[in-house]
């Protein structure tokens, strides 16, 4: 995806060209004619999109789009198209072929398109930010922040667990919730992953020469995967090649993911599973208690730690029946071999009880908010 920045009478495509991409104009306007620009078809705005009919169909363009004045627009590749309507459900690529078809009709009468503002709005949202994303990729704005794996008992430090945030041009930090949804619809994901995977192994490294104490120690960092990962068996090779690179063992690596991957889960994924475990890195089950898991279910995966979400402690929480519930719970997953950990722990008294329940590790505001790189660093040369 690209921009393109065009003055009055610039020709975008002309009748008889081969249709490579299509377009959504940001600002500006655009005539789309044929019959050698005699014949106007429609005049089109910011919104609106056009030119994606010859990719849909294969066919060459059969009218020509030229603005009219200054004139702004989304560039989006056939390629790209392609791709996206091939991860598509069938049922949604005929509805979406049959509204661009009778938007064409209503065009060649003049009428208006009927496609609704919301809907074009969204999708004009959408590609905006997939470009950022992408842009943001090759300027290297995506960081690693680390968040404190405690011990419930003793509260030293146990590992760390990376978080990306996206560090845009004017030094604002962006949420994983605000770019993530997005950049995982578009695969951008994978690239982000691995930028984060990278940052996180040198920083441990780092951390580890710093600190004879980390050294001594089996401090760990976690990093979060995206469910596509366990889709591919390549994810191990990457895994390996940012171990090699960096020189952090394997053994001080884990790996989250979410029961989303599971619940695909087919022979594929769980060899890719057993792929990382036998690099000797860790796998951890993240937000567990949040979906459809159940400990019977889980022992079927080769999984070291469960991550315990924090709604599900709370829940459980909430009076006793709840509480020998949640002692249940852990006492299950020591018997199927899984370390535990809590995460999001804001109040000493939850720490408390959860330690007494014997969960091992704890995550939370309470014990530190996840910080920059060099913040995590200087925290282990007073140590
Ligand atoms: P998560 O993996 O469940 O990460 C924990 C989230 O809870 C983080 O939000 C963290 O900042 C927040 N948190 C930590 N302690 C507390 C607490 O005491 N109370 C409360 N209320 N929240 C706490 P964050 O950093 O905004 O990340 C949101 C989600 O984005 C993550 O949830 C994870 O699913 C995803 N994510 C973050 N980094 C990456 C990444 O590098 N790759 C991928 N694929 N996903 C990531
Ligand atoms: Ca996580
Ligand atoms: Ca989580």
């Amino acid at each position: 995806m690209s921009q393109l920045v065009l003055v009055a009478g610039d020709v975008i495509f002309r009748e008889g060209d081969p249709g490579t991409c299509a377009y959504m104009v940001e600002f500006g306007e655009v005539e789309i004619s044929t019959d050698g620009g005699t014949r106007l078809l429609s005049k089109l705005g910011p919104g609106d999109l056009f030119g994606e009919v010859a990719i849909l169909d294969g066919g060459v363009r059969t009218a020509t789009a030229v603005a009219t004045g200054d004139t702004l627009l989304t560039t989006v590749a056939g390629e790209d198209l392609a791709n996206r309507l091939a991860n598509s459900d069938p049922v949604v690529v005929h509805l979406m072929k049959t509204v661009i078809r009778r938007q064409i009709r209503q065009s060649r009468g003049d009428v208006d398109t009927g496609l609704s503002a919301s809907l074009t709005d969204r999708a004009l949202l959408e590609l905006r930010r997939e470009r950022e994303i992408r842009e943001a990729l090759e300027r290297r704005e995506f960081e690693a922040f680390f968040q404190p794996i405690v011990g419930l008992e003793d509260r030293v430090l146990r590992g760390y667990e990376a978080l990306v945030r996206w560090r845009r041009s004017d030094g604002t930090l962006v949420s994983p919730a605000d770019f993530l949804p997005v950049a995982e619809r578009n695969n951008r994901i994978r690239e982000i992953d691995l930028q984060i995977l990278h940052q996180a192994c040198r920083a441990a490294v780092d951390c580890l020469r710093r600190s004879p104490r980390a050294a001594a120690s089996d401090l760990f960092v976690t990093v979060n995967f995206a469910p596509l990962h366990f889709r591919d068996h390549a994810i191990v090779d990457e895994l390996q090649r940012a171990l090699t690179a960096t020189g952090l063992p394997a053994r001080r690596l884990k790996v989250e993911l979410t029961e989303t991957a599971l619940l695909e889960s087919s022979d594929a994924t769980i060899s890719v599973i057993n792929g990382i475990r036998a690099l000797g890195v860790r796998v951890c089950l993240d937000d567990f208690g949040t979906g459809y898991s159940s400990l019977g279910y889980l022992h079927r995966f080769p999984i070291d730690t469960l991550k315990i979400d924090r709604s599900f402690v709370l829940a459980m929480m909430n009076g006793e029946r709840g509480r020998k519930l949640l002692v249940a719970v852990l006492d299950m997953a020591r018997a199927l071999g899984f370390d535990t950990v809590v995460e999001g722990i804001e109040d000493e008294p939850v720490a408390v009880v959860l330690a007494k329940m014997g969960c091992a590790l704890g995550q939370g505001y309470l014990f530190g908010r996840p910080m920059e790189r060099s913040r995590m660093l200087a925290s282990h040369r007073s140590l």
